[in-house]
């Protein structure tokens, strides 16, 4: 029998026995011991800092552990890093660790990382993005480990190892790669495109607690149990969707990935796995957010194949919406819109549908949850009777 892929380990809460799960979930890959000599940096998220009990961060408790795993291993020097979205300065960083209660994992060899250059990078074999700025920081580790929280996403479905890599984005620039790539198909190569870049050496999703509803800032935490860790990002991911009730077709990146030939129709049921079985993990009820839209009716077709697509397309799309009495008028999603599709009106937001490229990235920064995924009483029907 070939050797696992992927591990799945029971882990129910964030105490410091954590540690034991980790290296039980980490060990059959080589590590820590992989760290030895080694500058390791781990690529948490961090969207833009929250207390850890609201799931919206990678728990910090497990990234104390992992940092410590590393360090007792012989590893150089560990860096946690991340672009959350906004700017990318030294002052709002230190902010979003704050937030994130990530001050207690610095010790002698381990930092929170400082350093705000951005570099040009190029990719050559890139389905899409051939350039692209990145942070800089990570050039300066030997080893990448992809650190990532399970979560809803209203854009993109689900947000897990592939879209974690999408903060290695500086955060000012990452509304330009949303206009140069609106539709999911592209956005998805894309963000393939800046996980295959970096091929991190190793994938951990924190899926103890998951974000469930209005992710991934917005959503509420809902407890799954488990650690999952990987070397191939997509599946991991494909693994993630099976455990939050998501079949492959409901996440972007993952049905782009099959049209791509990165994984099969079949992978999941043929992945060699060890530890615990993924399938004991799955939340039936998991409250998911539907993104179908352009991908599931991308197919050809004749006139009216067009113009049943183009008819579903309005029926079934998801939208922002406000909801003005939760919303403090602090313009967030004004200043975020990389389509200007947002004006602000006595201190309320107006969406301007005819310029909205459903990104979602308004609904990802509002603080309050004010801005909601609204879907068309159809597609409810529909993903109900799925
Ligand atoms: S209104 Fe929201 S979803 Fe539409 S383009 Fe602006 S940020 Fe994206
Ligand atoms: S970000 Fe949220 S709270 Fe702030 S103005 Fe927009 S909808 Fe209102």
């Amino acid at each position: 029998m070939s050797a696992p892929t992927l591990y799945i380990e029971k882990c129910d809460s964030y105490t410091p026995d954590v540690k034991e799960s980790l290296l039980h979930l980490i060990r059959p890959f080589g590590w820590p011991e992989k760290a030895a000599g080694k500058r390791v940096a781990i690529k948490v998220n961090l969207l833009h800092g929250a207390s850890p009990e609201k799931a919206v961060v990678t728990h910090p408790v497990l990234v104390k552990a992992l940092s410590e795993l590393l360090v007792e291993a012989g590893a150089e020097s560990v860096v946690i890093g991340d672009s959350p979205g906004g700017l990318y300065t030294v002052s709002y960083l230190n902010h979003v660790y704050k937030l994130s209660q990530l001050l207690p994992c610095e010790s002698e060899r381990v930092h929170l990382n400082q350093n705000v250059e951005t570099r040009e990078g190029h990719y050559e074999n890139a389905y899409l993005l051939h350039s692209f700025s990145y942070t800089a920081y990570l050039d300066d580790a030997d080893l990448l480990i992809d650190f990532c929280k399970l979560k809803t996403h209203g854009m993109m479905g689900m947000s897990a190892a592939v879209k974690n890599m999408f903060g290695t984005i500086p955060g000012t620039t990452k509304p330009e790669y949303h206009m140069r790539f609106p539709n999911k198909t592209d956005f998805s190569k894309m963000l393939l495109d800046i996980y295959r870049y970096w091929h991190p050496d190793l994938c951990i999703v924190d899926a103890i607690d998951g974000m469930e509803g209005n992710g991934p800032s917005q959503g509420l935490p809902r407890h799954i149990g488990c650690l999952i860790a990987g070397t191939n990002a997509v599946e991991v991911d494909l693994v993630c969707a099976g455990i939050i009730n998501l079949k492959p077709e409901d996440v972007p990146t993952l049905e782009v990935a099959e049209q791509l030939g990165l994984i099969q129709a079949d992978t999941l049921d043929t992945l060699t796995t060890g530890g615990a079985d993924w399938r004991d993990f799955v939340v039936r009820d998991y409250q998911n957010v539907a993104v179908k839209s352009d991908i599931a009716f991308a197919g050809k077709g004749g006139p009216i194949g067009r113009a049943f697509r183009s008819i579903a397309r309005i029926f079934l799309k998801s939208r922002p919406q406000v909801r003005k009495k939760q919303c403090i008028g602090c313009a967030k999603c004004f200043q975020v819109c990389p389509a200007r599709a947002i004006t602000m009106k006595d201190k309320k937001p107006v969406i301007d549908r005819s310029q909205c490229i459903k990104c979602f990235c308004c609904q990802e920064f509002c603080p309050v949850g004010a801005m909601k995924v609204h879907r068309t009483p159809l597609a409810k029907l529909l993903s109900k009777n799925k």
